[in-house]
């Protein structure tokens, strides 16, 4: 499961190589994973590994966006999402199949608000902080 603050980083970055509207993209970039919200009212990860993490939502989401915003935009923040999040087991073919693709099975050992900002990988975490970190020096600098 990749965090909120990590889609945050990455999207902050590729919204200002890119020069895109930054709080549009961070919302997109994000929007795939309020199927988590069904999830943390029953405390259980299902909803998470399909609802939205398939390619028929994804393609609905990038529709209804695109109706109201940068097809550009909406385009690289949903894919930027997916790249991040196609290491985790997800229903991808979703509602075709309920066979899960990816190398890691996502199992909740903290509350659900620590996934906003630490999801158990401390390794990727720090390396995601030191890349950000570089980013912005080199890029205001
Ligand atoms: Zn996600």
């Amino acid at each position: 499961m990749v965090t909120t603050l990590m889609h945050i980083l990455y999207g902050t970055m590729v919204a200002l190589t890119f020069k895109l509207n930054l709080p549009l993209f961070l919302i997109f970039t994000n929007l795939p994973d309020l199927d988590a919200l069904l999830d943390v009212l029953t405390d259980n990860i299902k909803y998470h590994t399909y609802l939205f993490h398939n390619i028929l939502s994804s393609i609905f989401l990038l529709i209804i966006g695109s109706i109201f915003f940068s097809f550009k935009l909406v385009f690289i923040a949903l894919f930027l999402h997916y790249l991040l999040d196609i290491a985790y087991k997800r229903e991808w073919l979703y509602p075709f199949s309920k066979k899960k693709f990816g190398f890691v099975t996502f199992k909740k050992k903290y509350p659900f608000w620590v996934y906003l900002f630490y999801d158990g990988n401390i390794y990727f975490t720090i390396i995601s902080l030191i890349i950000f970190i570089l980013f912005l020096l080199f890029y205001f600098f």
